[in-house]
């Protein structure tokens, strides 16, 4: 069972993740895109971490929405719109429930990356943030419910992205030459995963 502290820790871990990791987010997009991912990230989820810590939430949703929210109004590029539609739909999802159970989670993050494509006009295969994010919605929900299940199957989405070729976003104008790079939203994607793992261990 996951209560809001579970998911202070989870916010907290994944801001953590996407700061470390900000300089090869960024090397990604500087390949196939503007070279902005990880300070969009960074600046993103340093937003959520002091909006944690100024307003504490009082559960698991709200925790999501409020992070959703810091996504949205703070990071100008496609993936704060995009994440924050994530977050905020998936808060939204489940209700005003203190304590939740795994597979709440996975319909709830269902329910915002369904959210995401429409917003995207996106599907898996165009080599997006969906990469990874549906095989890890897909693992968790699948059995067992396993984050560590579905942050490996994040990896593996975000690395099959590289023969990919890039039908949405930035990537997308550079047609062929997307080919053979990784997509550097599927890769973000997969550090919320390893961070969800990560703090579930
Ligand atoms: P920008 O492209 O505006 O500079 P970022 O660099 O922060 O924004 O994010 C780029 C990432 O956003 C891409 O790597 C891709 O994963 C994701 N993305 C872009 N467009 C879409 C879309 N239409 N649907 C899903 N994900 C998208
Ligand atoms: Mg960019
Ligand atoms: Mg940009």
């Amino acid at each position: 069972v996951l209560d809001t502290a579970f998911f202070h820790r989870w916010l907290t871990a994944a801001a953590a993740a996407v700061s470390r990791e900000a300089t090869r987010l960024t090397e990604l997009d500087s390949a196939i895109g503007d070279a902005d991912h990880g300070s969009n990230m960074q600046r993103g989820f340093a937003a959520v971490t002091a909006a944690l810590e100024k307003e504490p939430p009082g559960t698991p949703g709200a925790a999501l929405v409020l992070a959703g929210r810091q996504l949205i109004s703070k990071v100008g590029g496609a993936s704060g719109p995009l994440y924050g539609t994530l977050l905020r739909r998936a808060g939204k999802a489940l209700g005003d429930d203190e304590r939740i159970t795994v597979r709440q989670l996975a319909e709830a993050l269902r329910t915002g990356v369904d959210a995401v494509a429409q917003l995207g006009g996106s599907a898996p295969g165009d080599k997006t943030m969906l990469d990874a994010l549906v095989p890890a919605v897909d693992a968790l929900a699948a059995g067992g419910g396993s984050f560590a299940a579905a942050s490996e199957a994040a990896d593996k989405g975000a690395l099959a992205t590289v023969p990919m070729l890039a039908r949405k976003g930035r990537a997308s104008y550079l047609g062929e030459r997307s080919i053979g790079h990784q997509d550097p939203g599927a890769t973000s994607s997969a550090l919320l995963f390893a961070a969800l793992a990560e703090v579930a261990a």
